[in-house]
């Protein structure tokens, strides 16, 4: 099984996930804050970060991607939705939320769109569009695992008042994640892990999709 290493990062504790693409290489999902954490623990473990792969353009998922981008020179991904989100401290909602926030801009990034496939070294990365907690939001698959950002939650799914939050489109989401065959470790952007199968069984807004 792959081996995911997760980091809570920022004021809002948003875990950062750590892929692992080789022996010594990784993709990270969501860098909400503390550059320096990161950098430290890829660094102590002699780690090369080569992908930064965004689920959505939220500040508390991207606080600290410019930082780590400037660090370690990693290639970023985010759905063309989402994309002016990363320049846009309105729009990533860090000027009335979080105003102290080291938010930089990030300006260099690759655009994803539904079906894209994003390799890294050994793994392939497919983007499922989910959106409803923002217009661009993403899951990343790959293999049995699912990153959904602020999609799908333990027992639980993602905020739709923000601008760009629809709930028909989380519906939607829901219904295309719930349809994907077998089962995955599903990691979301807040709380902890959990598996698709048990939110089928479990998720209330899950189990009451058809
Ligand atoms: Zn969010
Ligand atoms: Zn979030």
């Amino acid at each position: 099984m792959r081996a995911v290493q997760t980091l809570c990062l920022g004021s809002l504790a948003t875990n950062c996930y750590l892929v692992y693409t080789g022996e010594k290489q990784v993709i990270a999902a969501d860098i909400g804050g503390d550059a320096g954490k990161l950098l430290r623990f890829l660094e102590e473990r002699k780690l090369t970060l080569s992908k930064i792969l965004l689920t959505h353009g939220h500040w508390d998922h991207i606080g600290a991607v410019a930082e780590v981008q400037r660090a370690t020179g990693a290639e970023v991904y985010i759905h063309e939705q989402d994309a002016e989100m990363l320049s846009d401290t309105t729009l990533n909602l860090a000027s009335w939320i979080d105003p102290f926030c080291d938010c930089l801009a990030v300006t260099d990034y690759h655009t994803v769109k539904d079906g894209d496939v994003i390799e890294d070294g050994d793994a392939a990365f497919t983007v499922m569009h989910t959106s409803g907690h923002t217009k661009g939001s993403v899951c990343y698959i790959c293999e049995d695992i699912i990153l959904a950002g602020d999609t799908l939650f333990r027992l639980s799914r993602g905020r739709t008042d923000f601008p760009g939050g629809s709930d028909a489109e989380m519906l939607e989401s829901f219904r295309k994640l719930k349809n994907l065959s077998g089962d995955y470790r599903v990691f979301p952007g807040h709380n902890e892990a959990t598996t698709l199968e048990f939110e089928r069984k479990n998720n209330p807004v899950m189990r009451g999709i058809l």
